[in-house]
C-alpha cells in the first residue's frame, strides 16, 4: 500500500475526549471515528486490525468444531417475549417499531434466535453435539459508553452456542471452548486469565470470564501472581482426547483468581495475592435449559424421552479486543502491534521522495516483501523524515525499513524492530531475511 494514496488520517494532537491510552492512540492513529456516543466508524487501518482479530477468532472456533452462521442484527420482540427477557432486559435494549407497528429490537445477544433456529431443524440426540457461532454487531444502550470501542454501544462480538443432550456432554463443549479461548488469546499476543464468574441461579463452576490485566480495566481482579509464570499451553491439548484433564488442571491453577476475595477460602496467602484491574475480553457460560425450556427446544433421547436441549453460550468482544491489545502493548511513541494482528507487517520509509534511485530501491523491497507474503505500507508521502518516523511509531507496525540516498551509497538500509526498538544498518538482502525469517 502506498501511503500517499491511502486513507490514514493521523492526528498530531491528543484528542481531549479520550481518557485512556488505547482510545487516544486509536484516534491519533486514524483507526476509528466516533459518529455518535459509543458508535464508531472503522477507518481502513482500524478495520484491517479488526479483520485480523476476527480471523483468528474464527479459525479457533472452526478448529474447535463449531460451525459459523450469520444471524441478523434486527430481531423480532416476540422471541424475547417467549423467553421472558423482553421486559427484563431494560433500557440497554434498543427497541424499534417497524412500519407495520411490529416490535423489533437490535440484538444485544442471540440466545433466543439461535434456540429458535435450532429447534426448527434438530429433534434428536443423533444430531448432537452441535455448536454454532457468528461474528456480528451487537447493540447495548450502555448508560455510560466510554473508553472508545472498549465500552461501546454498537460492538462486534463472536458469540457461540452449544447444544447437547445431557449435562456431561455440555460440560465437554464448555471445556473445548475454554481451550479455544486460551488458544485465541495466545495467538492475539495476550495473557488472558480465566476467572470464575457468577453462574447465577444455575450454580456450578461453569462460567468463566477471560480477563487481561490493565490499569484502566473496569473489573477488579484478585489473582495468584504465580499464574503469570505458568507455562500452561493450550496447544498441547487434543480436542478429541484430554480436554477434561487440561480443564481441571487449568481451573485449579487459576482457583485464586476471582472478582471477590474471600480470605477464608482463598488458597493463596493474602500477602502474596495480587490485586489488579482487568479488561473482560471473553465470557463463557453454561446455562442448561434456561432458554430451551421456555422456547420448547426439545430433543429425543435414545429411550425416546423428549427433553429440553442443554445449552451454553460463549462470547468474545472482538471490537473491544482492539483497544485491549493496545492497552497491553504500547509505549510513549504509540501502538506496538503483535505480529498476528498488525495491519501491515512492514512500514517502508522513503527518506527522499522524488529521488529516482531511492524510489527504485523502495519499489524493489516492496515487491520482494509482498511476494514473500509480508504486507507493506510504503510511506511515499512528501513529508519530513521526522513526521514519517513519528507516524510509523504511532501506528506500530512490527518492522520499519528506512531507505535514503546516504544508505544506498553505503549499500545499506536501516531496519528497526518496533517492539525492542533495536535498529541495524544492513544490506537489503539481510534486512529482508531478518523480516521474513
Ligand atoms: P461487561 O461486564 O463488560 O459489560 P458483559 O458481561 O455484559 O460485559 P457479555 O454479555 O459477557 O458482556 O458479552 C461477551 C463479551 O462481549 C464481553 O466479554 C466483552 O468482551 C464484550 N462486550 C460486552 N459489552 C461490550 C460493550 N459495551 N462494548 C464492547 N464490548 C463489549
Ligand atoms: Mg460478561
Amino acid at each position: 500500500m502506498r501511503l500517499s494514496t491511502y486513507f490514514l488520517p493521523t492526528l498530531r494532537e491528543t484528542p481531549a475526549e479520550a481518557q485512556i491510552v488505547s482510545h487516544r492512540l486509536m484516534l491519533r492513529a486514524g483507526m476509528v471515528r466516533q459518529t455518535s456516543a459509543g458508535i464508531y466508524a472503522w477507518l481502513p487501518l482500524g478495520l484491517a486490525v479488526l479483520r485480523r482479530i476476527e480471523r483468528i477468532v474464527r479459525e479457533e472456533q472452526n478448529a474447535a468444531g463449531v460451525h459459523e452462521l450469520l444471524m441478523p442484527t434486527i430481531q423480532s420482540a416476540d422471541l424475547w417475549r417467549e423467553s421472558g427477557r423482553y421486559d427484563g432486559y431494560g433500557k440497554e435494549m434498543l427497541r424499534i417499531r417497524d412500519r407495520h407497528d411490529r416490535d423489533m429490537l437490535y440484538g444485544p445477544t442471540n440466545e433466543e434466535m439461535v434456540t429458535d433456529i435450532f429447534k426448527t431443524y434438530v429433534k434428536s440426540y443423533r444430531d448432537l453435539p452441535l455448536g454454532l457461532y457468528h461474528i456480528q454487531w451487537k447493540f447495548r444502550d450502555e448508560i455510560r459508553p466510554r473508553f472508545g470501542g472498549m465500552r461501546g454501544r454498537e460492538f462486534l462480538m463472536k458469540d457461540a452456542y452449544s447444544f447437547d443432550s445431557d449435562a456431561d456432554a455440555a460440560r465437554r463443549a464448555y471445556q473445548k471452548q475454554f481451550v479455544a479461548y486460551l488458544r485465541t488469546f495466545d495467538r492475539l499476543g495476550l495473557k488472558a486469565i480465566p476467572m470464575r464468574a457468577d453462574t447465577g441461579p444455575i450454580g456450578g463452576d461453569l462460567s468463566h470470564e477471560f480477563i487481561i490485566l490493565a490499569e484502566t480495566g473496569e473489573s477488579a481482579v484478585f489473582c495468584d501472581p504465580a499464574w503469570y509464570d505458568l507455562r500452561l499451553s493450550p496447544w498441547d491439548v487434543d480436542y478429541g482426547g484430554d480436554v477434561a484433564t487440561f480443564f481441571d488442571y487449568a481451573t485449579k491453577l487459576y482457583a485464586a483468581t476471582d472478582e471477590k476475595h474471600d480470605p477464608a477460602t482463598c488458597p493463596v496467602p493474602a500477602d502474596t495475592l495480587l490485586s489488579a484491574r482487568g479488561i473482560e475480553v471473553g465470557h463463557i457460560f453454561f446455562f442448561g435449559t434456561k432458554y430451551s425450556k421456555p422456547l420448547g427446544a426439545l430433543v429425543a433421547r435414545p429411550d425416546g424421552e423428549q427433553v429440553p436441549v442443554e445449552m451454553g453460550s460463549y462470547g468474545i468482544g472482538v471490537s473491544r479486543l482492539v483497544g485491549a491489545i493496545i492497552e497491553a502493548s504500547h509505549d510513549d511513541a504509540g501502538i506496538i502491534w503483535p505480529d498476528s494482528v498488525a495491519p501491515f507487517h512492514v512500514g517502508l520509509i522513503n527518506l527522499k521522495v522524488g529521488d529516482g534511485e531511492t524510489a527504485a530501491v523502495c519499489d524493489d523491497l516492496y515487491a520482494r516483501l509482498e511476494q514473500a507474503g509480508a504486507s507493506v505500507l510504503n510511506d511515499d508521502r512528501d513529508e519530513r523524515p521526522g513526521v514519517k518516523f513519528a507516524d510509523m511509531d504511532l501506528i506500530g507496525l512490527p518492522w520499519q525499513l528506512t531507505v535514503g540516498p546516504r544508505g544506498i551509497k553505503a549499500g545499506v538500509v536501516e531496519l528497526k524492530h518496533r517492539r525492542s526498538g533495536e535498529k541495524h544498518e544492513l544490506s537489503a538482502d539481510s534486512a529482508l531475511a531478518k523480516i521474513l525469517g
